[in-house]
Order: structure tokens, then C-alpha cells, then sequence
């Protein structure tokens, strides 16, 4: 079943056994502590060679119904019968058994989606890693308020009690499959939900892996399910179900609104975390060898598969040349290699279809006579690479200024000065991230207000952090994953208030 090359890519650097068998294996749904194998097969590619990998199978309504049915059934069982302090050993738990496969599950995601090792082993699992650490705490940090009432006497007293929202739908995008599951997953955990996850069917390797460790951890079966399949069939089926109370969704707009609508059906609660086109603003001020790094950060890593990548550079004129001829060295210094080749600094595109879609969006723009400071886009013929791309001073209609390429594609723009970059900063439907390039604090911080975006990274680009949120505005969604914010999103607040409070002699 597995293709000949990519048993031939995964010998060639020594991919131990077992990881191949992980990797190769039928990727089965999982479903009250037990593989299911269910539905019609989808084959899985491996991106670096864009040969057949293994195949997972499109659960549909039927295995979304067995899995919701099995984590209703440990939400108001076996789940909610843990203290709270249960529920924080086991999150915490789960974190070094994580830490324990740390090098397992980055070859997995590295094999599963084509990106460097190094960067899934310590950035992918490694930031999951932190995440649960953190929400594990917040197990037992969850509480209500009491207070007197304002319109009424001493004889009465209002409460709140903070309870889990439910069972939780977590759907995940392909470009950071187990890392954006946890980032749902910590909160629902630490706040007593119960969550069905359904990764891409492009990238399914690490989510049934971590089932099988959230098992072997002790967690009580049914708390994490997993059904495998197409977004319109299987993730359809599972958020327009009645028995889910919660979505939290990551992916595109266009896929985040039709979610939504089908979530509202049941008044699901909802958190969207969507695409971007965030904008680096770049002041005259700035240390330039700082705002070559984090330009070269934010538009390659992950190979420009970030959501809040900053693919439009504004740089002031009087630093522009200057920038413009560092980036293009720091640039031609990439090494586009499959993701196992350890000199790889920036591995292939997540599937042929998305390779066909970022090179549509760089043949638009030499079509249409734009002018490139670096066309490097076709590199190997094998496997869906894509190399960097940057596109200068393309005019505000042309969709490389304007649409997610989720590709190493840079639009670099020249601007007059701090209100030129201001305007062409939010030129844009979305609001997902933004970086800020600048040593003056009073810029910084009139920039921050000005523009419109969840997250602002300020001389540097990627820094997230587990305890302060992250999430759109705009177009690009809404809700916070992380931070001690996210724990809203899975909690329902009851008001308790009580009358006919006496106490004698009183
Ligand atoms: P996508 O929207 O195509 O798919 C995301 C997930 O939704 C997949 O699991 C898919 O199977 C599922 N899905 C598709 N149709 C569905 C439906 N009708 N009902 C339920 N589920 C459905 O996104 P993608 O191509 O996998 O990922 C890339 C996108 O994700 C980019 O737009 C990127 O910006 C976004 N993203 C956002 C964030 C964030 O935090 N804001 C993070 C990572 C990626």
C-alpha cells in the first residue's frame, strides 16, 4: 500500500521501525478507547515525495454518532466524577508521556506534512507540550463568584457557578495538526469537557497516535475520540450534530463561516480561528538586521503555512532599500529540502492541490507584469515544493496583496512614511496577527491600537506563549485559544440567587 519511495525517503534517514510502522499503518478513527475502522478510504500523501503515504477512512454520520454517544456518555460519567486535582495530574501526565514520544510524534508530523524535523519536534510537539502544562493548572483554578446583592437587602446573596460547556467538537487544520488540537484540547481538559477531534484527512498520523497516548495515559475512555474523514462529509456531520455543545474550529474563512452557520443550528458555542494577510509594519526607526529576521520568520516558516505569517511587508522608504537587499540574501540562503533531510530549512507544500494554488497566485503575478525581488518558486520536480517567493509593491487590488497564499509568497511594500504604512497595514478584511517594526514605544504603541489584529508581535515575529491569548478579528474569526481567557470558551456560567437569608439574633 505504502509507495516504494517513501519506504525508500524513510529508510534513507534511518526513520526507526517503529515510527514506519506508525507512519505506514491504516489510520483508523478512534472511538471510547479502541481503534474503529469505518467508510470509504482516503489516501494520505507524503508531501516531500508526493507518493502514497498510507490511507485513513471518511467516518461519516455514523462513526460521528458513536463518537459523540461514547464522549456524552464519560462527560456525565466517568469524566465529571474526577476531582478537579484527578483532572490536572492526568493533563499534567499526559504532557510527559508526551515529552517521553517527543521524537516519535515530530517524525510523524514531519513525515505527515513535509516540514523540517527539527522545527515539528520543538516547535510543533514542544509548544503542545507547554500547553498542556499550562492549562493542566487551570484544573483547579476554575471558580465562581459570590457576592451582595445591589437592588436587594442582606437577606439576599447572588452566585456564580462555572460548569463545562460539554462535549467539544475540535476540528484541525493540516498545517499544525497535533499542536492545534491541544491548543483545544488543554482548556477542554482543565475545564471538564469532553472533546471529538477530527484532523485533516491530509494529516491524520499524530492525532491517532496521541488518542492512543491520551489512553495509555489513563485518561477514562470517551474522553477523546476521534473520527477521520473529509470536511464535507465527516466534519459536517459532526458540527451540525445536536449532542455537540461546543465547536472550536481552526481553518479558513471560507470553511469557517459554513461552520458556524451549521454550529448556530444547535446554538452551539463556537470559537472560529481563521485565515489572515497580516501585515508587518515597518517604521524608519527600526534595527534593520532585527526586521530582516523577523520578515524572514514570518513569511518561511512552516514554508509560509502559517496563519498569521506576515505576508505583507510595509517598509518605509528610507529603509527600504536596504531591507529589501538583506532579505533577498538571508533568502537565497534557504535550503528547500524534504522535511527528514536535516539541512532542510524549508520543507514542500502540504498536498498537490495547495502546491497548484500558491503557484496560481505567483503565475497571476507575473502574468500581470508585477516585479519580483526574488522568484525562486519552482524548485524539484518531485514532491509539492514550492521555493520563496517576493513580489514588490503589488498594487492593493492584486490578490497577492489582498488573499491568503499560505505560501512562502512575501508582498514587499514601499511606503511613504508612518501614516503610509498605518493605511496600507489596514488595508485588509482580516485580523488575525501583525508584527511591528520599530525602537520608538510611543509608535509602537499608537500602531497597536491602530491596527486591527488579535496578535501584535512587536520587533520579532512567532513568539506565542501559552498563557496570553491568541485569535482573530475581522475575517478572522473570533474566540481565544490559550490564555486564561480560553477557559471562558468551555464554561457555562450559572446565576444562583438566594433569598430569605436570616440569621437569628442577627
Ligand atoms: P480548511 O478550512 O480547508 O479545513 C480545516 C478543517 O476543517 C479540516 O479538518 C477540514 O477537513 C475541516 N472541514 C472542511 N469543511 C468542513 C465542513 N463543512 N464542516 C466541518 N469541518 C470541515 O483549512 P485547511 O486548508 O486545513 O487549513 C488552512 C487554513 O487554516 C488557512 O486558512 C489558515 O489561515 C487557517 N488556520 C488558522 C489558524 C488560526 O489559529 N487562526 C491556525 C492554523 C490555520
Amino acid at each position: 500500500m505504502t509507495d516504494r519511495i517513501v519506504l525508500d525517503y524513510l529508510e534513507k534517514w534511518k526513520v526507526p521501525s517503529e515510527t514506519v510502522q506508525l507512519a505506514t499503518r491504516p489510520i483508523s478513527h478512534w472511538i471510547n478507547g479502541a481503534p474503529l475502522v469505518s467508510g470509504g478510504p482516503i489516501t494520505v500523501f507524503e508531501p516531500s515525495t508526493g507518493a502514497i503515504l498510507t490511507e485513513t477512512y471518511d467516518g461519516g454520520a455514523d462513526v460521528v454518532e458513536q463518537a459523540i454517544a461514547s464522549s456524552r456518555k464519560a462527560f456525565e460519567g466517568s469524566w465529571s466524577a474526577l476531582r478537579p486535582l484527578d483532572r490536572q495530574t492526568l493533563i499534567l501526565k499526559l504532557a510527559d508521556v508526551l515529552e517521553a514520544h517527543q521524537e516519535e510524534l515530530g517524525l510523524l508530523e514531519s513525515i505527515d506534512v513535509g516540514k523540517p524535523l527539527s522545527q515539528a519536534i520543538g516547535i510543533d510537539i514542544g509548544g503542545a507540550i507547554d500547553v498542556l502544562r499550562y492549562f493542566g493548572g487551570w484544573a483547579t483554578k476554575i471558580s465562581g463568584r459570590t457576592g451582595d446583592m445591589a437592588a436587594y437587602n442582606s437577606q439576599f446573596l447572588g452566585m456564580t457557578l462555572r460548569q463545562p460547556v460539554g462535549v467539544v467538537a475540535a476540528i484541525a487544520p493540516w498545517n499544525f495538526p497535533l499542536q492545534t488540537l491541544i491548543w483545544k484540547m488543554g482548556a477542554a481538559f482543565a475545564a471538564g469537557c469532553t472533546v471529538v477531534a477530527k484532523p485533516s484527512d491530509a494529516t491524520p498520523l499524530t492525532t491517532l497516535r496521541l488518542a492512543e497516548l491520551i489512553t495509555e495515559t489513563g485518561f477514562p475512555d470517551g474522553v477523546f475520540n476521534v473520527v477521520n474523514g473529509k470536511g464535507s462529509v465527516t466534519g459536517a456531520a459532526l458540527v451540525s450534530h445536536p449532542g455537540i455543545n461546543k465547536v472550536s474550529f481552526t481553518g479558513s474563512t471560507a470553511t469557517g463561516i459554513r461552520v458556524g452557520e451549521a454550529a448556530l443550528q444547535n446554538m452551539a458555542r463556537m470559537t472560529l480561528e481563521l485565515g489572515g494577510k497580516s501585515p508587518a509594519l515597518v517604521f524608519a526607526d527600526s534595527d534593520i538586521d532585527t526586521v530582516v529576521e523577523g520578515l524572514f520568520n514570518g513569511i518561511y516558516f512552516n514554508a509560509g503555512q502559517v496563519c498569521d505569517a506576515t505576508s505583507r511587508a510595509i517598509v518605509d522608504a528610507k529603509i527600504y532599500d536596504e531591507v529589501r537587499e538583506k532579505l533577498i540574501q538571508r533568502t537565497r540562503a534557504i535550503r528547500v529540502l524534504p522535511g527528514l533531510d536535516p539541512d532542510s530549512s524549508m520543507g514542500p507544500m502540504v498536498s498537490q492541490a495547495h502546491r497548484d494554488n500558491v503557484l496560481g497566485f505567483v503565475n497571476q503575478a507575473r502574468a500581470d507584469g508585477l516585479s519580483f525581488a526574488v522568484d525562486q518558486a519552482q524548485v524539484h520536480n518531485e514532491g509539492y515544493f514550492v521555493g520563496p517567493v517576493i513580489v514588490e509593491n503589488a498594487p492593493p487590488p492584486h490578490p497577492v496583496w489582498r488573499e491568503e497564499i499560505f505560501g512562502p509568497v512575501l508582498a514587499l511594500n514601499r511606503a511613504s512614511g508612518p501614516d503610509d504604512i498605518l493605511r496600507q497595514a489596514r488595508d485588509t478584511r482580516y485580523g488575525l496577527g501583525a508584527a511591528i517594526y520599530s525602537r520608538d514605544i510611543g509608535q509602537v504603541l499608537g500602531a497597536a491600537r491602530a491596527i486591527n489584529a488579535g496578535t501584535i508581535y512587536v520587533n520579532g515575529h512567532g513568539f506565542l506563549d501559552p498563557s496570553f491569548p491568541f485569535g482573530g478579528l475581522g475575517m478572522s474569526g473570533f474566540g481565544k485559544d490559550m490564555g486564561a481567557e480560553q477557559m471562558d470558551a468551555y464554561l457555562e456560567t450559572k446565576t444562583v440567587l438566594i433569598s430569605g437569608l436570616q440569621i437569628d439574633g442577627a
